[in-house]
């Protein structure tokens, strides 16, 4: 059976067998791009090679691309732990051609490396091709030899949550083209429909891998220009084709991230928990954000209110809090930094820095205290007997407490009182039009923000400003 590590460096050979020269990842943290919040794909990296702005020394690339989808456009923060598919941090395994080869050897290449390295069943894979692009879908059908009923076109396609949309842009303007995608059939006992279909959404059919034929250029009008050397950018998820080769339906049943979870169990036990459920949502949660703690902050960010470093902060308390939901009363998530590098050290090894434990327990030690805060305030509110918490309460323990308002709602159901939502989000807007009225200020590295720089708009409100940054993807 391969592990991860093996499907990461098996990938790269393979690619570099094909001429692609091995390059390192870049870090989460872009270095001189302020449109883009975290790198959420392989190609970030090489943004200005595709754009002729610079040039290296070599027409193929391949990479393991440590990557973070979690604010953006690119943002599954929600989705992690409920979906077998998704993570804040994951490695994206990519090839890249810079004007060199296009969309037949992108394709034979990815088929060779699935069917005859990987040794993956052909009628277990199903591909996806830009409606209009005859040209791929000639290449995968007649000279591949995948049946039709496995190949579906697809255009702008914006009915399903995770829709499929077979032609990707790199923003409002810059290089873009038709992709093509190839997903992975888990088999009948999984719930879901092929791409294209309204049950996309579950997790039978998976994308494992996405090959975009770079193509155009689009400018500030929309007119699509002809690039003169079309190129090739590709992003297979390193644990959801792991998943694949260990057959197994879910990313978090890897190897990987069994070890990860089974570390998660242990820490939270100790800090309290009883009988924790190794499968249970809050498990996967936790051993998700830990390793996107981790990066984010051996990448050079701290938690904070703004920024990257506000991302940081809502993935880090969110992990927190899923522990104290599982009974952890005592610091866990910072001690599951040494599972992260013990797992990932050896490809990683910024990961092993003590620096980040340490960053990381201070955040916990101060969102303990929070916790503990928002508790009291909790129990004074409920402490009449109320069968509903007002929204204003709830806003404003969410607001100036910091204490999240699905963790409100969790403890008001345990003790069979609910939440007023609707209160809730009227406060919530009440606050969004006073901020705005306040005025706009620009944040540090370039982002736009509205509202006023002396107030804590709180953190949704921060949250929904971050997913105002660009990301390079449209999504
Ligand atoms: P999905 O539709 O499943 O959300 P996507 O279309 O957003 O995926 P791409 O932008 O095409 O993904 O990224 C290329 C590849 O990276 C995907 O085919 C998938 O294998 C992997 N990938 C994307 N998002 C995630 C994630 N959140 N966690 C793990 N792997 C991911
Ligand atoms: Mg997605
Ligand atoms: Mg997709
Ligand atoms: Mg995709």
């Amino acid at each position: 059976m391969f592990t991860a590590s093996e499907i990461r460096s098996t990938f790269l050979k393979f690619m570099e067998s094909k001429g692609h020269t091995i390059v390192a990842s870049s870090p989460v943290v872009p270095g001189d791009d302020p449109t883009l919040l975290f790198t959420n794909a392989g190609m970030n990296q090489f943004k200005d090679v595709f754009l002729g702005f610079d040039k290296r020394p070599y027409k193929r690339a391949t990479t393991s691309q440590k990557c973070v989808r979690a604010g953006g456009k690119h943002n599954d923060l929600e989705n992690v732990g409920y979906t077998a598919r998704h993570h804040t941090f994951f490695e994206m395994l990519g090839n890249f051609s810079f004007g060199d080869y296009f969309k037949r050897d992108a394709i034979k290449n990815a088929w060779e490396l699935l069917t005859q390295h990987f040794m993956l069943p052909p009628e277990k894979l199903w591909v996806t091709v830009y409606a209009e692009d005859d040209e791929a879908y000639d290449i995968w059908n007649k000279e591949v030899g995948v049946p039709a009923e496995r190949i579906v076109r697809i255009g702008d396609n914006k009915g399903a949550r995770y829709a499929s949309d077979n032609f990707w842009m790199m923003g409002d303007t810059g290089p873009c083209g038709p992709c093509s995608e190839i997903f992975y059939d888990h088999g009948e006992d999984v719930a879901g429909g092929p791409p294209g279909s309204p049950d996309e959404d579950g997790d039978r059919y998976i994308e494992i891998w996405n090959l975009v034929f770079m193509q155009f250029n689009r400018d500030e009008k929309g007119e699509m220009h002809p690039l003169p050397r079309p190129s090739v950018d590709t992003g297979m998820g390193l644990e959801r084709i792991s998943a694949v080769l260990q057959h197994v339906h879910s990313n978090y049943d890897i190897d990987l991230f069994q070890n990860l979870m089974r570390a998660v169990v242990k820490a939270v036990e100790e800090a309290g928990g009883e009988n924790v459920d190794p499968n249970s949502p809050s498990v996967k949660v936790i051993a998700d954000h830990i390793r996107a703690c981790t990066f984010i902050i051996a990448d050079g960010i701290l938690p904070g209110n703004e920024g990257r470093s506000y991302v940081l902060r809502r993935i880090a308390r969110r992990g927190m809090r899923h522990g104290f939901k599982l009974g952890a009363r005592d610091l866990f998530f910072s001690k599951l930094v040494k599972a992260v590098a013990k797992e990932m050290g050896d490809q990683y090894p910024e990961t092993r820095n003590p620096h980040i434990e340490e960053v990381l327990r201070q955040e916990e030690v101060r969102f303990s205290q929070t916790l503990a805060k928002g508790l009291d305030i909790l129990n004074e509110a409920l402490a009449d007997g109320t069968k509903v918490l007002g929204g204003d309460v709830a806003f404003k323990l969410h607001d100036t407490y910091g204490f999240p308002v699905d963790l409100t709602a969790d403890v008001c159901r345990e003790r069979g009182v609910t939440v007023d939502f609707e209160g809730f989000d009227a406060a919530m807007e009440k606050q969004r039009e006073k901020a705005r009225a306040t005025g706009k200020f620009k944040m540090a590295q370039g982002l736009e923000y509205e509202g006023s720089p002396t107030e804590f708009l709180g953190y949704e409100t921060l949250a929904v400003h971050a997913c105002r940054v660009e990301a390079i993807y449209k999504d």
